[in-house]
């Protein structure tokens, strides 16, 4: 009888992680380049007699460095064991209208899971045929809204005044922008804050700043809102981030130089690879993400998946509806990328 009680769901599929090192891995959106020295300092002299006792249920030390860096204030910021975390946390705070949730129909995969988890009834508002999010669609009466921008898997970005509408449109709804990807060339909508107070910001160390492995991600919002955050996330699990991970947040937000250095870097090698896959007769997005979604030409998305894969090159390939022509190519190093393209040609010559 007892399997009858058990929750039902079909989880979210992240992108593989092989065992080996010897691929190239452009299937997760990391970022190509290291961590910066101050988080290999930490790592290097932590004082492991602390790990004996709990960390700071606060997270005061990253919280401040991460308000100082985005000039708000301690109170604004909420911290998590990455930002699907911060996200799962919002769903919980902010999602219990019986109203439907809204979000885009192609759009990062786990928005729907988490509906699902937490039992958030959602709608999805297709996106046109040109794959942008209509900001009109996001009028209608609804129980919270949940962007990323840049989308993904488009990579598509809009601008602050997109996002304006939707606020103007909603001052009734939590509106959570998902701002994932947006250090690698899009609009912040951070600076709307102190303007909306149903705002709310996420973002991740895991890909700008190269600690995916650490797992940090925040939430930014007025204080109100973060605090109604933390109350449910006390009523959880208090402890969520360990002392070694909150010292490695610090150093990582505190190097701006080094993270601006990596950020264009992926920005220049971005533009290389969108010029390649163009001269090879590939459909690019314009992305302002670090990663390309791309429809290859004289082979199918999934074929080329596959071959790309038996050569250790790892893409993200969706088998869903209007995006199983396409590959979602993360932007690695330079070298990383002018393998592919040399992958890319032998493969395209054998199948004409
Ligand atoms: N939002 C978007 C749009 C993403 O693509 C990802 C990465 N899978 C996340 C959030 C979560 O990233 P993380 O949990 O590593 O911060």
């Amino acid at each position: 009888m007892w399997r009858q009680y058990i929750r039902k769901v079909e989880p979210y599929t992240p992108g593989e992680q092989p065992d080996s090192d010897n691929v190239i891995k452009l299937n997760t959106n990391e970022n190509p380049y290291p961590p910066c020295e101050g988080v290999k300092r930490v790592l290097s002299t932590f004082d492991t007699d602390t790990l004996r006792k709990y960390p700071d249920p606060n997270v005061k030390a990253l919280r401040t460095a991460i308000a100082d860096y985005y000039n708000l204030s301690m109170e604004n910021v909420f911290v998590g064991v990455g930002s699907d975390d911060v996200i799962a946390m919002c769903y919980m705070t902010f999602f219990n209208s019986p109203k439907p949730i809204l979000f885009p129909d192609i759009t990062y995969s786990f928005y729907d899971v988490w509906a699902d988890e937490f039992r958030v009834p959602y709608k999805t508002k297709a996106l046109d045929d040109e794959y942008r999010i209509v900001a009109s669609d996001y009028a209608e009466d609804n129980g919270g809204i949940i962007i990323p921008n840049p989308n993904a898997p488009t990579g598509i970005a809009e601008g602050k005044d997109f996002f304006t509408e939707i606020l103007n449109n909603n001052p009734d709804s939590i509106v959570i922008i998902d701002e994932a990807y947006v250090d690698f060339g899009a609009e912040s909508v951070i600076d709307l804050i102190g303007e909306y107070e149903n705002l709310i910001v996420v973002r991740t160390f895991s890909k700008s700043r190269s600690l995916a492995g650490s797992r940090i991600g925040f939430a930014l919002g007025n204080a109100e809102a973060v605090r109604a955050l933390h109350d449910v996330k006390y009523s959880f699990n208090s402890y969520t981030m360990d002392r070694i991970t909150i010292e490695l947040g610090v150093e990582a937000i505190k190097d701006d130089e080094y993270f601006r250095e990596c950020v264009s870097k992926i920005i220049c090698t971005k533009k290389q690879t969108q010029d390649s896959l163009r001269n090879l007769g590939f459909e690019v997005f314009e992305s302002a993400a670090n990663f390309l979604l791309v429809k290859p030409k004289g082979i199918s998305a999934e074929e080329l998946y596959t071959q790309l894969k038996n050569r250790g090159i790892f893409v993200r390939y969706f088998n869903k509806p209007r995006l199983s022509d396409y590959l979602r190519i993360t932007i690695g190093t330079d070298e990383e990328m002018d393998k592919l393209t040399e992958a890319l040609q032998s493969i395209l010559e054998a199948v004409q």
